[in-house]
């Protein structure tokens, strides 16, 4: 269990606490308290979980040795170890979640609108008539 940055009591699981981001933060079962671990965590242990996996693919192939596949594993581990261990809780309001989660929103509209007028200026049917 982690500790709860509102209460300070450890009532945040470990595997909650990896998941927590600012769109889906853990809560605490003792305050109601909401929590997560920062933005760049996930983002570093996310292309270190790349890098572990890859890198372990591709020692295994270059080696021709199955054991190769032992730095993925250990590489993965390292990286579950890093976010549940050695981050740390944010404390987050209510009205924070509700405003990342509405601009996460606002984002994804932005993109597809992007996706859809590439698909209008060249996408199938342009220049063929
Ligand atoms: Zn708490």
């Amino acid at each position: 269990m982690h500790t709860c940055p509102h209460c300070g009591e450890a009532t945040i699981p470990a595997w909650r606490k990896s998941g927590a981001t600012s769109l889906r933060p853990a809560r605490c079962g003792r305050c109601g308290g909401l929590s997560y671990v920062s933005g760049w965590t996930h983002a570093l242990a996310s292309l270190l979980a790349e890098v572990a996996l890859w890198g372990g693919i591709a020692l295994a192939v270059a080696l021709q040795r199955w054991a190769g596949l032992l730095v993925s594993i250990l590489g993965l581990a390292a990286v579950v170890y890093l976010v549940t261990a050695r981050s740390k809780l944010v404390a987050v309001a209510p009205e924070a979640v509700r405003k990342a989660r509405a601009r996460f929103v606002l984002e994804m509209l932005v993109a597809a609108a992007i996706v859809w007028g590439l698909y209008l200026a060249f996408g199938p049917g342009q220049g063929s008539g």
